[in-house]
């Protein structure tokens, strides 16, 4: 693909740019389909190596372009219209267009027995979650109110209780539920863990407080523990993450601290439909 400046790839490594969404950010380059809304486009590059962890990408038709021209070369790259975008915009465009053998859409037949309404479904489960953490045994489940629970635990008259958000155990460890998002390869969906963390007391005191507060999104992120044991992962209690409160009624997000354990990669490079009906055979207890 043609650049505006010559494309010198020592210089390209160091080279920033300002996304208006991203902020600083590494330049990166695609195709122009690619920019933006975008989705199943097919994402092709040269395989990217710590000196260039974003090669130029392209799309499908593009690639029909640059390979009957035999590569990029002086017919292709007049044809495709090249675009700089950040390092993030890229790596979503990554996630939303890259082919996959197997398609979302493939899973649309898949019947599953449902662990709520014990009734069968038929398509991709995308949300599971978990009523309690890892550590509560489902003490003091209550369906009160955050302000009212806030009253009694600041009285003392309350040291353990769960609700649909929140779990105090003995007045020492605090608890609230979030979602672990991982994008879906070659589509614009997500598919959901429902899991708790650990929080501080003061934040827990806070969230409690602020449960439907307009403002609560503004709240700094906050520190957290993941508190939830999944399956079909090495150990996932424990690993660290940082809570984006959302505005009210909607759940935090949690966002993995990326290391090499698979649930954080998963949560920052994406799942491939496969992997979505592999977590449903592993979670449900009837698939067909
Ligand atoms: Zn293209
Ligand atoms: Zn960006
Ligand atoms: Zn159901």
């Amino acid at each position: 693909m043609t650049r505006d400046e010559s494309s010198d790839t020592l210089l390209r490594v160091t080279r920033k740019l300002q996304c208006t969404t991203h902020g600083e950010r590494e330049e990166t380059c695609v195709c122009s389909h690619l920019d933006r809304d975008a989705v199943s486009l097919g994402f092709n590059r040269d395989d990217p190596t710590p000196e260039v962890p974003f090669p130029d990408a392209w799309c499908n038709d593009c690639e029909i372009i640059r390979t009957s021209a035999g590569g990029w070369n002086e017919e292709s790259e007049t044809m495709v219209k090249a675009v700089i975008v950040c390092s993030a915009c890229y790596e979503r465009a990554r996630i939303r267009n890259t082919s996959t053998s197997m398609k979302l859409d493939d899973l649309n037949d898949l019947r599953w027995k449902c662990f709520t309404c014990e009734e069968w479904h038929t398509g991709p489960c995308l949300d599971f979650a978990y009523s309690q953490p890892y550590y509560s045994s489902g003490e003091g489940r209550t369906s009160a109110s955050p302000l009212e629970l806030f009253r009694n635990w600041r009285d003392g008259r309350l040291t353990t209780f769960l609700t649909e958000d929140y779990c105090a155990i003995d007045n020492t460890d605090f608890f609230i539920r979030g979602i672990i998002s991982l994008p879906i390869l070659g589509t614009a969906e997500t598919f959901c863990w429902g899991v708790w963390g650990s929080v501080s007391r003061q934040n827990f005191e806070t969230l409690l407080l602020k449960h439907d507060d307009e403002n609560r999104m503004d709240l700094p992120s906050m520190f957290s523990w993941l508190s939830t044991r999944l399956p079909d992962y090495p150990d996932t209690l424990n690993l660290k993450m940082q809570v984006h409160v959302s505005r009210p009624f909607k759940r935090p997000q949690f966002e993995v601290e990326l290391t090499a354990h698979p649930l954080a990669q998963e949560h920052h490079f994406g799942i491939t439909p496969a992997r979505v009906k592999e977590i449903m055979r592993a979670m449900l207890r009837e698939t067909e």
